[in-house]
């Protein structure tokens, strides 16, 4: 019998099933042994290459190379990982903003920061304290539409993640950007609805022109435990606007906490960084030294 490679992305892994998206159709398929060999879970979010069956259904052969990989939740190949904040009620700790960010900057994930429930508080200074940083940062609300349609624009043929604390707006803004996402939204029905889950699978939702993680169960991306330690480089290196100094202080291997002669302190001082995001680095420094499991904090 004939078969067909093509390849796809997985939307969906339950039960031994992958439910692979490919131009045409979402074929249901069974993971071959060799993936157990080769000790590669295939993720939601691969892009596979599947033998098509005459009967329509698939088996995955191959994993082609992955952008990146996260682990809660297991999803892969996230082009962006939108960050859900807000000024009003819960109001957002820009620490955990910034902890989510340096793990998006880290995994070669674009962050981008919404400030929703704009029509009750417009929260300019977190805003102007991202936008100065470099990060994509825009002011939204799911209840007037400000900023749905320069959001909808940024999902467009990206594979992305909505994270951010419950009750600050998530499901309200994929139902405002795409009606037909139905999402249950606020307190009760997120208790109910989705505290109920035992499983905590991932799924990828065609949205706005490109691919949404819901990511039931996770209010936030977290680091993993297991996972290599948190290089001092890497770490001084998530905060974007931190690059152009690195490199730049008086001592080789400075850690940009309290040396003398640092780049990055003398361009906290000037202005150029904004402190708030200094004193976060510092935070995940301390907690990469002292190798805490992060989120645990
Ligand atoms: P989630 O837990 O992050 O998915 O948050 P929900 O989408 O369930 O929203 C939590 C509550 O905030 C609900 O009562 C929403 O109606 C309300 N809410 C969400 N977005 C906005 C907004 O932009 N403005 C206002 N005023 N309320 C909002
Ligand atoms: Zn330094």
């Amino acid at each position: 019998m004939s078969q067909t490679r093509v390849e796809g992305t997985i939307r969906k892994a339950l039960s031994g099933f992958y439910y692979v998206q490919t131009e045409q159709t979402l074929v249901t398929c069974r993971a071959r042994g060799k993936f157990r060999y080769q000790k590669v879970t295939p993720l939601v979010g691969d892009r596979v290459a599947i033998a098509l069956q005459p009967d329509g259904s698939g088996s995955l052969v191959e994993i082609l190379p992955r952008r990146n990989a996260f682990q809660r939740p297991a999803v892969a190949n996230l082009d962006q990982l939108v960050i859900i904040a807000s000024g009003a009620v819960p109001v957002s700790d820009p620490f955990l903003l910034d902890r989510i960010i340096s793990l998006a900057e880290r995994k070669g994930c674009e962050p981008i920061l919404c400030i929703n429930k704009w029509d009750l508080v417009p929260a300019q200074q977190l805003l102007e304290t991202y936008r100065a940083a470099g990060i994509p940062a825009l002011p939204v609300s799911a209840v007037t539409g400000l900023g749905i349609d320069q959001l909808r624009g940024l999902l467009a043929g990206k594979i992305s993640a909505f994270t951010g604390n419950s009750g600050v707006g998530k499901s309200s803004l994929l139902n405002a950007l795409d009606p037909a996402f139905g999402l249950a939204t606020g307190e009760i029905s997120e208790k109910l609805g989705r505290g109920r889950h035992t499983t905590r699978h991932v799924e990828l939702f065609p949205l706005a022109g490109g691919l949404i993680a819901d990511t039931p169960g996770f209010s936030a991306f977290d680091q993993e435990k297991g996972e290599d330690p948190v290089e001092q480089e890497a770490l001084a290196r998530s905060f974007r606007e931190f690059r152009p100094y690195l490199g730049q202080c008086r001592f080789v291997g400075c850690a940009h906490v309290k040396e003398q002669g640092c780049a990055v302190l003398a361009a906290r001082d000037a202005g150029k960084i904004v402190p708030s995001r200094h004193e976060s680095y510092v935070r995940l420094y301390e907690l990469a030294r002292e190798n805490k499991p992060w989120g645990k904090n």
